[in-house]
Formats: structure tokens, C-alpha cells, sequence
């Protein structure tokens, strides 16, 4: 401020007398009129300028926050909102989903998940014709999955599979590589549930099981602590903590067949099992295996049922063709070792009949196997964005 400036304000009021301030006081009413027009009209318009900004800047605020989106993330189930178990992971709140879902429909990115292609080496699983081996599950499961795996990575997912050859992996060597990977991410999380001796002991056990089971498939001294009826505290331990991960889910391929020729016609279509603890943990489900352990009840049942009924709803959109020929097949709990002995939301997946001419001739086109594989990652997308707007399991 100069020491001009408090001048003018005295001098407004200013007899004419004063030379210095005539001038300007002559000319000022003068000009005044059109002057004050013009700055009321540049006052007016910094003010609705100043308005416009401001309310954008709200709006921008609000759409931020995520209140504008709650509608639509309710009727479409794909847009981003809450804060959810999913945010929570770092590359989930990295992919600035909170700004940008309509522009990444595909986007995967913070999600796993593990594949694991039915049968291996020896094990072959059913084929056609019957005792050949023209067309083996053990192929066909590796096919659909591999399809999978390429197009889950392609929309960001984090993918493991428990088989990428065709070398004899045993069931529980399937599930101890499960236990470790759930390990491997825990601890990259930061959220192992168990000291490091802890970590150290499972994961010897789980490599001993593993040792075992690539040669030896069925044996009992390989299933190691999944032993027995129920869960014993190293298991409980693992399946506890994979409950909690509910960002990851495990899908096991597999093809059904009957050994009824009179079925061959009848039995059709696809089959989902899913575990259920209640169903896994009745006396009808106790085959009278040693050790025996207290049932376990920690198992997310209400994600698993949901899950597997999405993939089959997904599935048969897609292929009306192997709509299940009983409704019960189409969604059933099971007690499946590969859905049983672990905690992570899983299924166990059967595509479609090997007996069954339809569903044969549907195995033999890859085509149609990679456009399964498509079809079911695009059900574990919609899986995984149906659980946006949920609050974290607790199970
Ligand atoms: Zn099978």
C-alpha cells in the first residue's frame, strides 16, 4: 500500500477548490455511470464465476467420496463404493477403481486365483471310449484351465495352478501346494496368523506331503496332518487363516462320467460341488478314518454355496447346451478332498459328461473348451465384484 492510497478516501468528499481533485472530480460522474455498469457487470460475473467453481468442486468432492455412486454400484453390482475387504489390499486401492469402474470392466487386479486341473500322469480320470485313452479328463482339464489361467492374467488376476504338466500330482499334494501359496500370501500381506517356528513347521509338513504324493497318489501316510475325520490344530490353523481370504478362490476343473451305459443318454450337462461344513462334518460323512479330530466349522458356507451357484448360472447362460440334467447337480455340497481340506471359497467344477455323446462332442472342439474357460472367469469376475459392496468375511 503506497501512502497515496489513504488519500483518495478524505478527498472524495473534497471541495472543488482543490486543482489536483477537480479534474478528477469533473470527469468522474462524467464517466461513473458506464465505469460502475462495467464493474458491477465484471463483479457479477468473478461472483457466478467464483459459484460455478465452487459447486463443481463440491460435486467432484461428493463423487469422490462415493456417495454419488452407492446407486449404481446396488443395481449393477460392478461399480466400486465401500470400503471392502478388496480395498484393502494395496494393488485393489492402487487400481483407482474408486474413480474409474466403468472404464476398467476387466479389471482383476488384487485378486487370486488358484486352478487346479482334475487328474494327472496315471491318474486319468474318465475317458472315451471307455479304457482308452482317444480322449482322457486328465487333457481336457488341463486345456480349460490353461485357457483360464491366460485370460484371468489378462484381466489382472494374480493366478496359481497346481499342475502345469501332465507329471502325477496327487490330491493332497494339490492341497499342500494350496496351504503354501495361502501361506506365501498371508505373509506377503503382513497377516500370518502364526509365528515364524509355526510358519517353519507347516511348511516341512507340507512339503513332505507334497514329496510323497508325486509318486505315490492315494496314500494315506501323505495326507499328513488332513488326515482323519475333521481338522487337526495345524489344519484348523491353515484353514482358519484362508477363510479370511476371501480376495482369493480356488476352482478345481473336472469332467464327469457314469458307468451305466443305460445313463449314457440321461446323464448330461454340468455339476457344481461346493464344501459345506455341516455337510462335510455329519456322522454320515465320517467314513471311520484315523486320526480323528473335532469337525471343523470355519468354512465360509454361504460364499461357497454362492460361488459355485454363480459359475453354474454363468456357465449355462452361456451354454445352454449343458444345462444339468438334475436340478441337485447343478449345486450340491460335497465333501470332495480338494474343496474339503482347505478354507479358501472353491469348487469343484464338472463341465459336462464324457458319457454323454453331446457333451463329448462338446470336448473335442477346443474352441468350445476355450470359450468355457471364458465363461467361467467371467463368473469369478462377477463373483468377486458381487462382493464389493459386502463387508469382509469374518468366518
Ligand atoms: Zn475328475
Amino acid at each position: 500500500m503506497s501512502n497515496n492510497q489513504p488519500q483518495s478516501r478524505p478527498n472524495r468528499g473534497a471541495p472543488k477548490t482543490n486543482p489536483t481533485r477537480t479534474y478528477s472530480q469533473t470527469k468522474r460522474p462524467a464517466r461513473s455511470k458506464a465505469e460502475i455498469a462495467r464493474r458491477i457487470f465484471f463483479a457479477k460475473c468473478i461472483i457466478v464465476f467464483c459459484m460455478l467453481f465452487v459447486l463443481g468442486g463440491g460435486v467432484y468432492l461428493l463423487s469422490r467420496s462415493g456417495l454419488f455412486k452407492s446407486k449404481s454400484s446396488n443395481a449393477g453390482g460392478t461399480a466400486l463404493s465401500t470400503v471392502t475387504f478388496a480395498d484393502q489390499t494395496p494393488a485393489a486401492t492402487e487400481g483407482s477403481s474408486d474413480t474409474q469402474p466403468s472404464t476398467l470392466p476387466d479389471d482383476l487386479t488384487g485378486y487370486t486365483v488358484i486352478l487346479d486341473p482334475g487328474h494327472s500322469g496315471e491318474d486319468t480320470g474318465c475317458g472315451w471310449p471307455l479304457n482308452s485313452s482317444e480322449i482322457e479328463e486328465k487333457d481336457i482339464t488341463l486345456k480349460i484351465v490353461n485357457a483360464m489361467e491366460e485370460d484371468l492374467i489378462s484381466r489382472g488376476a494374480k493366478v496359481y495352478v497346481t499342475r502345469k504338466t501332465d507329471d502325477t500330482v496327487g490330491i493332497y499334494y494339490r492341497m499342500a501346494e494350496v496351504h503354501m501359496i495361502c501361506m506365501d500370501i498371508a505373509k506377503e500381506r503382513g497377516t500370518l496368523p502364526f509365528s515364524a517356528e509355526k510358519e517353519q513347521d507347516l511348511r516341512q509338513k507340507c512339503e513332505k506331503i507334497k514329496e510323497i504324493n508325486e509318486w505315490q497318489k492315494f496314500s494315506t501316510e501323505g495326507m499328513g496332518f488332513m488326515a482323519g475325520f475333521g481338522a487337526n490344530e495345524d489344519l484348523k490353523a491353515l484353514m482358519d487363516m484362508e477363510a479370511q481370504m476371501t480376495d482369493v478362490v480356488f476352482v478345481s476343473i473336472h469332467i464327469n462320467s457314469t458307468g451305466d451305459e443305460s445313463e449314457y443318454e440321461i446323464k448330461h450337462g454340468a455339476a457344481v460341488h461346493y464344501a459345506d461344513d455341516e455337510y462335510i462334518s455329519s456322522p454320515s460323512h465320517d467314513e471311520g478314518g484315523e486320526p480323528r479330530h473335532d469337525p471343523y466349522y470355519g468354512r465360509n458356507n454361504e460364499l461357497n454355496s454362492k460361488f459355485a451357484q454363480m459359475l453354474y448360472d454363468t456357465y449355462v447362460q452361456d451354454f445352454p447346451e449343458m444345462v444339468s440334467y438334475s436340478a441337485q447337480q447343478s449345486h450340491l455340497p460335497s465333501a470332495f478332498a480338494v474343496i474339503r481340506e482347505q478354507g479358501l471359497v472353491g469348487t469343484l467344477f464338472e463341465v459336462g459328461f464324457i458319457t454323454n455323446p453331446h457333451d463329448r462332442d462338446f470336448f473335442y472342439d477346443d474352441e468350445k473348451l476355450k470359450a468355457t474357460a471364458i465363461s467361467l472367469d467371467d463368473a469369478i469376475e462377477a463373483y468377486f465384484k458381487s462382493l464389493k459392496g459386502e463387508p469382509a468375511a469374518t468366518a
